[in-house]
Parts: structure tokens; sequence; C-alpha cells
């Protein structure tokens, strides 16, 4: 245990920010007794602000084909053992009308970027259909990089959030982990126009990404900070074996655990998701991330025929299981330790 650890995460608490400095204190310094004192103060801070309730958001992978080449993820466009799918619109509303049936009023549409097949036109049909069938559902995108007027076209089509991690806030680490083509400022520049859209927008980052160091994590703290995001994304990276990263390590559990409770404490308020990667790396992970202050948990909605396909890394869980499955055992594994899943659209609010 580190005193100055200790002082350090009680400042955040009740300072709601620390320096550069500080927070490479924070990781470089920390051991199981200050994550264990951050995971406690950040679930109070939690149940403080949501109770033991915990948001579901249904999520439908509708398609794995992607332009891009992220040298982390196993639907990048090289590799050529993944099996491509597309989903039609009417399979994408029967997923939301499924989930609605379980309880679910908040549902995601998530993919690789597939404009070519899905142009934003496409996507706003998508949204106001299902805007139209179940209004009072809030829709979630998380489609990739686009042009501030195609982000505009889906909030005017009804969006409420979207999702686009940044993955990493230092430029550096950014370009050791995606191909030339790929630009940080244009990431950046997409979570900007988000904000200033309207959406709840949601940034974040794998843990232990290869070439990953403190500095860059101290540097996600700081964009978290003056970002603001109303929602969070962070789970522990778990190579592909089809991909360049196949025999990197995998992300810290521990690690991944500690940044939940650190995000809760800089921003009480946000929508925290115990992630699959979480609950990929370990059993209880998901379990373990509520304890440490998530608050959502965002199980598979995607039919259960393509589910395979979606391998952004390996062994990823629940790709054997229909819906419904996924659905009950979410809410008996929060019944376990004390929590309640909530029916309700779950959205962002500011103190
Ligand atoms: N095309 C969308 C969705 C990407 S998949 C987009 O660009 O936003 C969603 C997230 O999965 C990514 O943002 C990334 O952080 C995470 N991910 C991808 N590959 C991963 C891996 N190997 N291990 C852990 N997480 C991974």
């Amino acid at each position: 245990m580190s005193e100055r650890v200790r002082e350090l995460i009680d400042k955040l608490a009740a300072e709601r920010c620390l320096s550069r400095e500080e927070w490479l204190s924070v990781f470089d310094g920390y051991d199981g007794d200050d994550r264990a004192y951050a995971a406690e103060k950040a679930r109070q801070t939690s149940l403080k602000v949501f109770g033991n309730k915990i948001y579901i958001r249904g999520i439908v992978e509708f398609s794995n084909v992607c332009k891009n080449d992220c040298l982390y993820c196993g639907i990048r466009r090289s590799n050529s053992s993944a099996v491509r799918y597309r989903l039609t619109d009417d399979e994408i509303l029967s997923c939301c009308d499924e989930g609605y049936e379980y309880g679910f009023r908040t549902f995601v549409l998530q993919s690789g970027e597939d404009h070519a097949a899905y142009p934003p036109e496409r996507i706003a049909g998508i949204v106001r259909r299902i805007k139209q069938a179940h209004p009072d559902c809030a829709v979630t995108l998380s489609l990739g990089e686009m042009e501030r007027e195609d982000y505009a076209l889906l909030r005017e089509a009804g969006a409420d959030r979207y999702l686009l991690r940044h993955e990493t806030a230092s430029r550096e680490h950014y370009e050791r982990l995606h191909p030339s083509e790929m630009s940080f400022d244009h990431r950046m520049k997409c979570l900007e126009d988000l904000k200033e859209l309207g959406f709840q927008t949601g940034a974040g980052i794998m843990v232990g990404s290869p070439f990953q160091t403190n500095e860059c994590l101290a540097e996600d703290m700081l964009f978290f900070t003056g970002f603001r995001p109303e929602m969070i994304g962070i789970g522990p990276f778990l190579p592909h074996k089809d991909t360049p990263f196949r025999d990197q390590p995998k992300g810290s559990y521990e690690l991944t655990l500690m940044m939940l409770s650190l995000c809760r404490l800089l921003l009480p308020g946000v929508l925290l998701p115990a992630t699959t990667a979480l609950g990929t790396i370990r059993p209880d992970g998901r379990e373990q991330g509520v304890l440490a202050g998530a608050n959502v948990i965002m199980p598979n909605l995607s039919p259960t025929a393509v589910r395979k396909k979606y391998m952004l890394y390996d062994g990823k869980i629940c790709t054997e299981d229909s819906s419904d499955a996924c659905r009950s055992c979410i809410q008996a594994r929060m019944k376990r330790i004390g929590y309640e899943v909530t029916v309700a659209r779950g959205d962002h609010f500011y103190d």
C-alpha cells in the first residue's frame, strides 16, 4: 500500500482532477491494496449516483466488413481468414424487436467501417425505423469515423449516442496501433463533432494495447478530463491470432479494473460499461467491473449465426448463446453481487 497513491485517490475523488505528474505517480506506484481502495471509493460513488441499478444495452453487430486495417483488430481488412457478413435492414430491425421483448431500451448498432454498403442515408433509415417501432428507446451508433455532415444526418434521424473509442490519446502510440492512412487528428475531430452535434459521446481505450506506457494512460486520463465524454469504453487488449499483434501479451485484468475505478472517480456520472473483453479475460470480469465502479453491461443481441464472425479478439464470450440466454445470464450475475438490471433508457446526465 502506498500512502502517496492513496492521497492521490482521495484528491481525485474530492477535486475530480489530477495533474500529469500525479496520474503518473498513481500508475507507477499503485499496488493491489491501492486498487481495492480505489475500487471501493468508485463503487460507493457509483451507488450514490445510480444506486444498485445496472443499465443494459443490446448490441447488434450488423457487419464485420471493414475498410480499415487496425493492427489489433480481428476484423481488419487484411484478415483474409475472417468470414464476412452483412445483416439486412429487416434483420437488424428484428434483433431490436426481439431485444425490446427482453427489456432492452437501448440498442447499439456496431460494425466495421463498412460505409460503402451502409452509407449514412441507409443507417439513417434504419435509425428512423427503430425509433418508429420503439419510440421509448435510445439508439447508439458505433460505426467508426465519418464526416461531420454524415454524423449530423444520423443525429437528425434520431440517433442519441455514439461510441468511438479514441484508442489512445498519445499520437505516437496511435500511430503504432494503426496503419499510416489512419489519422489521429481525424479520430479526435470525429469525437469533437459528435459532441457538438449533441450525441452522448463515448470515448475509450484498450488497456495494455501494445506499446502502451503509463505516460499514455496519464494522457488518456487528461483527455477524459478535458473532453468529458458521456460514456467511456474500457476493456483489456486481447490478441487475435490473425493480426500482426497475435504474439503480443494480453492487457492486465487488474489494471483494467483500476482504470474503471479511476474513470468513475474522475467523472461520477459517466456511463461506464463492464465490457465483453473484461468478461473474456476473467469469467467474473464483468461482475468485478461493476464492483470497481462500472454501471452498464452490453449483452449481445446479434443473431447467433453471425456471432462467431464478429471476432475482434480470440476467445470472445457469448458467441454460442441466444440473446435471451445472454439477457438472463446478466440478470443472474448482477443479482449474485447485489445489483439489479434496470429497464430504463439510462441517459447520461451531468450534475
Ligand atoms: N469500427 C468501429 C467499432 C470498432 S470495434 C470503430 O472504429 O469505432 C469496437 C472496439 O473494440 C474498438 O474501438 C477497440 O477498442 C476494441 N477492440 C478491437 N480489437 C480489439 C482487441 N484485439 N482486443 C480488445 N479490444 C479490441
